[in-house]
Order: structure tokens, then sequence, then C-alpha cells
């Protein structure tokens, strides 16, 4: 994707456009930012436009054109002066950066720069660091080193001191929108559920599983209008059981999608409705829930949730904390 396609981080953006436009490339770069919101897009789109073949001899492309062979093969990763390296397991191990060492000293061999992007860099293992920083100390001209990093304060200081940092942040709902309307294309209520759910993280979109959230969000949705209705223990019962059974990581889910249920609720309830929304597609659904429920009780409910939460870190049976929540928020009611 060209710099002209990629949507937000419009800084960092303009940075790298005025360092292809000076020609002074050959900086040691920190991509510091949430996970998802662009930052190896973005290393790949300097590393194409700096030996994209449409650029004069003099200088620079300010932007890839993404249909000649080379920002083609880089996008398929099999450009050989791009290099991406990941941790090998859970770090990146000292064998990476040595190698890493030896060729970013030797000249490019098909383009006019070399790129190294660190993906995860703050998994550098101590000993990896410390031969990063050696090689940080004399990059050659043509040898570009990109760290993306979602922890930046994890990175040794010695390495960001060495280093220009740019800054990422999550994208706006309506970046979002826009972004996921130009290369997503589908129906306009699932790309607004799907701008708000990701919280501006492009990475997470791709992969998200609307159909999935949407079925799990109905029975939630069903449940808490069964606890405004303040009866029915038995169905109470029923849906911790339901939720008790699934297993933890599963359970966790459930709960930060109730919270964010609950959010929603609340706001609604204030009377905004507006992109801080995040189930916006079920507004419909859920105002007058808002409405139903009122303020007091939503804050009672908000915080019978915590308790849920600070619970099950302790390791409470899952189903057990569940029923007391939920008996205690439809108790609540009356
Ligand atoms: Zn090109």
């Amino acid at each position: 994707m060209s710099f002209a396609k990629l949507t937000g981080n419009q800084r960092s953006k303009e940075i790298l456009q005025r360092l292809l436009a000076r020609g002074r490339i050959n900086s040691t770069l920190i991509f510091a930012g949430p996970e998802g919101v662009g930052k190896r897009q973005f290393a790949l789109t300097f590393a194409k436009a700096a030996n994209c073949q449409k650029a004069s001899a003099d200088n620079y492309a300010a932007d890839s054109c993404d249909e000649c062979s080379v920002c083609r093969r880089i996008d398929s990763g099999v450009y050989s002066d791009v290099t991406v390296i990941q941790p090998d397991g859970q770090y990146i191990k000292i064998a990476q950066t040595r190698a890493m060492a030896e060729e970013v000293y030797s000249h490019p061999r098909e383009g006019r720069q070399r790129f190294f992007i660190i993906d995860e860099a703050d998994r550098l293992r101590e000993e990896a660091a410390n031969s990063l920083l050696k090689t940080l100390e004399e990059p050659p001209a043509t040898s570009t080193i990109t760290l993306l990093t979602s922890r930046p304060d994890a990175l040794l200081m010695t390495i960001r001191s060495r280093a220009q940092r740019l800054n990422f942040t999550a994208l706006s709902v309506a970046e979002m929108e826009k972004y996921l309307t130009e290369n997503y294309p589908r129906p306009a209520s699932d790309i607004a559920l799907l701008a708000r759910v990701t919280e501006g993280r492009i990475g997470q979109a791709t992969a998200f599983d609307l159909s999935v959230y949407r079925q799990e969000r109905r029975t939630l949705i069903e449940m808490l209008e069964l606890l405004a209705g303040g009866e029915n223990r038995f169905r109470l019962l029923k849906a911790a059981e339901y939720l008790g059974k699934k297993e933890r990581e599963d359970f966790e889910k459930q709960l930060d999608l109730m919270a964010s249920l609950l959010r929603d609720l609340f706001m609604l309830a204030t009377g905004r409705n507006d992109d801080s929304i995040i189930n916006i597609d079920v507004a419909d659904r859920l105002t007058p829930l808002a409405q139903k429920v009122g303020l007091r009780r939503l804050m009672d409910w908000v915080e019978k949730l915590d308790d849920l939460r600070s619970n099950l870190r302790i390791n409470i049976n899952r189903q057990v904390a569940t029923e007391a929540a939920l008996l205690a928020i439809g108790g609540s009611s009356r």
C-alpha cells in the first residue's frame, strides 16, 4: 500500500516523506505505537518508495508506485534488500542480530537501499540488543534499520538514543471507516461496528469475526434485558451456568464484551449517541434498555462486574462467582 492509500498517522507519514525528499533515509528509526495500527505497513511503504523503479536516478520517490516489480516483490516479501526480522519463538535471538549485522554492512544486492525491519523489537534478548547496539553505532549509508514496538520503553536507552522515534496512534473512527470502506467493502453497519469494536487498529479489523461477535453479543444483551426485568431467577442461573462453563480465556472475553455493553448503555443513558458508542449497530435495542435500567442501576452493575473480575483474579470458581454477581444485579432492581 502506498503512502497515499495508507490511512491515519498523518504526522509519521509526513516525516517519512520528508526524509525521502531530503535523501536522508539512512537513519535508524523506531516506530512506537499499539499493535495493529500500521507500523509495519508504513515501514514497508518507506522501503518501497526508496527502491521504487519509477523514481529518477537522483531522487527517491515520494511514494511507492505499487506497480513496478520492486514494489510488488517487497509487498510479497521476496525482495532481497528488504529483510523483516521477527522473534524466533518468544525472543529475537543473538543469532538473528548477528546475521543481520553481517548483512547491514554489505551493499544492496539489487536496489538502492537496504532495509532491516525488526518487528516486536522489545523482544530482543539482552545479548541480542547489545549486538544490535554495535551495529547501530556506525550504520552504513546504504542501510536503514527500523524497529517496530508497542513498548518503546522496554528498549535499551542506548538503542533509543541512537534512533529517531516516530509515534503511531490508533486510528479515529472516521479514519477506520474510510480505510475499511476503501479496502474491505461490506455493508455500512458492519463497517460502523468494525471501526469501533477494534478500537482503531487496522490489524485487528482484518481478522475480526463479526458473526461470532454478534452471536455472543446477542446472548449477553438478552441476559442484560433479563436483569433489567429483575425477575426469573431460574433463567439467571442458567445464564450464569452458560458463562461459567466457558474456558477461562473465552470467559474473560465475554466479560470484556459485557463491560463494553455496559459502557454503551451508560453513554446512552446520559443521552449520548455518537462515535463513542461501540455497538452502534444495535443502538435501537440498547437505547430502551438503557432508559429502563437508568444511570444509578447501571453504575451498580458496573461495580458488580468489577467485583466479579477481581474475584476471578483470585481464582474463585467461575460459575459460582458469576451466579453471585448476576443474582446481586438482578436483586438490585427490586
Ligand atoms: Zn514502484
